[in-house]
């Protein structure tokens, strides 16, 4: 049995220089594109799919998410990453989910990435205090029975959290801080043996669509060891190491203060960096940065509409791209920009850079946009080989749009309206590994009102717990609020804040 669409404008994404669409036939067997090109025969096993007045492109790899921020969705507003953490990664009074609310968790979140078109997604699936194995197997059979590809970590903070951050701890109560640094961290050698678990437990789940991925938190919140160990790791089993990095002006200092250097190049020094990293976010770079990262072939997760959120700064595009790194396009978790719908993240990046830089040239183009959030995407989870365009031998992970709606009308060029005029309503189905998992915006897998109540049954203890953890966390709240303070004034010779008169010059520092 296989399907063959018929008579498509097909955006293939396969030429890093153009998103036009061609008018091409395209049959998918056994999960992967066998057959592109105008004209295909049908065959007897032929399933026929009429591709006329429809849009046909790869599918779309959220490139760095948290699915388990989903209780925080819509939550807050207006905070900084380091005063928003207090309260979405509570340090007090956060107690291990169960499985089953996992499970919940899990569904609900993919659910929304299938139905807008996101088919990969890389979720830094953090649990307190540590992640077992029985919540890992949760999240992974949501997956697997629902339909999307995914690389799932094991996030991990081995370092007290009241340390990680400059002008912190000083400011804390001594009990606190005491009883903060009591709680018992993972060594290296533990996560390193439980990921070894991990990496049995994912052969069990989603016929190779499923991938574990390790996830040291960020240089300042893990040991030398545990980055070094689990970059080493990634290496030999060929996976994802997914870490935080330069996010905020915040972070650019904790590298002068705690390490004397930035935090790219401390992580060079320690033997932490390889063409499997993927640094989320990057924003606080210098050129010196740059290099090193393009010389170990990093790659770089984007995160545009959360960066806005938490006001962290605006990564600059172009200087990645001209230093040759490979860029993805990621959401972040569900609660630092509220969607894991990488549309909205696609037009975000193809539109905040034109007010960044005074240079239309300068400016991306919705073809590296498009690339990013999908090609780019699959090379930095170690995916390029399988996902990330439409060419023959790649796995079929393929979106279908519907050309008759007022999005697409009157027609123009449909790639510069997939990013400025689609909201996503015209998305008629979701292939994955070959699999339609929906069609006419259903979901054909599970069923959508169940996962959805399901969900909600948790509500009033979800609000419970987080009226409570609110409350309990306020007594950090001076003290990151005071360091955010701080750092936000120490001078630096980068400067990633758009509307920042007073460091608007160095912005364009370097380039061109
Ligand atoms: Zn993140």
């Amino acid at each position: 049995m296989s399907l063959l669409i018929r008579n498509a404008d097909v955006i293939t994404l396969a030429d890093p220089t153009s998103s036009a669409p061609e008018h091409l036939d395209l049959r998918i067997a056994d999960g992967v594109i066998t057959d592109l090109g105008p004209g295909l025969v049908p065959r007897d096993d032929d399933e026929i799919i009429d591709g006329r007045d429809r849009l046909v492109t790869p599918g779309f790899v959220n490139a760095h998410t948290h699915s388990w921020e989903a209780p925080f969705k819509g939550r807050y507003d207006n905070m900084p990453l380091e005063l928003w953490m207090l309260y979405s990664y509570p340090l007090l009074g956060s107690a291990p989910c169960s499985p089953d609310f996992i499970r919940a968790r899990s569904q609900l979140f993919a659910l929304e990435s299938l139905k807008s078109g996101v088919t990969t997604v890389v979720d830094d699936v953090l649990e307190t205090p540590t992640q077992d194995l029985e919540q890992l197997a949760a999240v992974l059979d949501a997956y697997d029975r629902i339909g999307i590809r995914a690389n799932v970590s094991g996030h991990v903070i081995n370092l007290p959290f009241v340390d990680t951050i400059p002008y912190v701890a000083d400011r804390i109560p001594g009990e606190v801080t005491d009883q903060i640094r009591a709680t018992a961290l993972v060594t290296a050698e533990e996560y390193l043996d439980y990921s070894r678990q991990a990496l049995n437990l994912v052969q069990g789940f989603g016929q190779d669509r499923l991938r574990y991925m390790l996830a040291p938190s960020a240089p300042q919140r893990c040991s030398a060891d545990l980055l070094a160990g689990a970059t080493e790791m990634a290496v030999r089993h060929d996976l994802e190491c997914h870490i935080h990095l330069l996010e905020t002006k915040t972070q650019l200092v904790t590298g002068t203060e705690f390490y004397g250097t930035s935090l790219p190049r401390y992580l060079r020094d320690i033997g932490a960096l390889s063409p499997h990293t993927t640094f989320a976010h990057g924003i606080w770079v210098d050129d010196d940065d740059l290099e090193i990262m393009a010389d170990h072939g990093v790659s770089v997760s984007h995160n545009p509409l959360s960066n806005l959120k938490l006001g962290s700064g605006v990564l600059p595009w172009r200087r990645y791209r001209e230093a040759g790194v490979n860029l993805g396009l990621g959401t972040d978790g569900w609660s630092s920009s509220d969607t894991p719908r990488l549309l909205e993240v696609i037009k975000a990046a193809s539109l905040l850079h034109k007010v960044a830089d005074p240079d239309p040239a300068a400016w991306p183009t919705v073809t590296e946009t498009l690339r990013a959030g999908t090609v780019g995407g699959a090379a930095s989870a170690r995916l390029a080989d399988r996902i990330g365009t439409i060419e023959v031998g790649k796995r079929a992970d393929v979106l279908m749009w519907d050309l008759t709606t007022l999005n697409f009308t009157p027609r123009q060029r449909l790639d510069h309206q997939l990013v400025y005029s689609e909201n996503g309503s015209s998305l008629e189905r979701v292939i994955v590994d070959g699999v339609v998992v929906v069609e006419q915006g259903r979901l054909l897998t599970m069923d959508e009102q169940q996962i959805v109540e399901e969900f909600n049954a948790y509500l009033p203890e979800i609000h419970a717990w987080q009226d409570r953890t609110d409350r309990l966390n306020q007594v950090f709240h001076p003290a990151f609020a005071a360091s955010y303070e701080t750092c936000s004034h120490t001078p630096s010779p980068i400067n990633r804040r758009i509307g920042d008169g007073s460091h608007h010059a160095p912005l364009h520092a370097g380039h061109r």
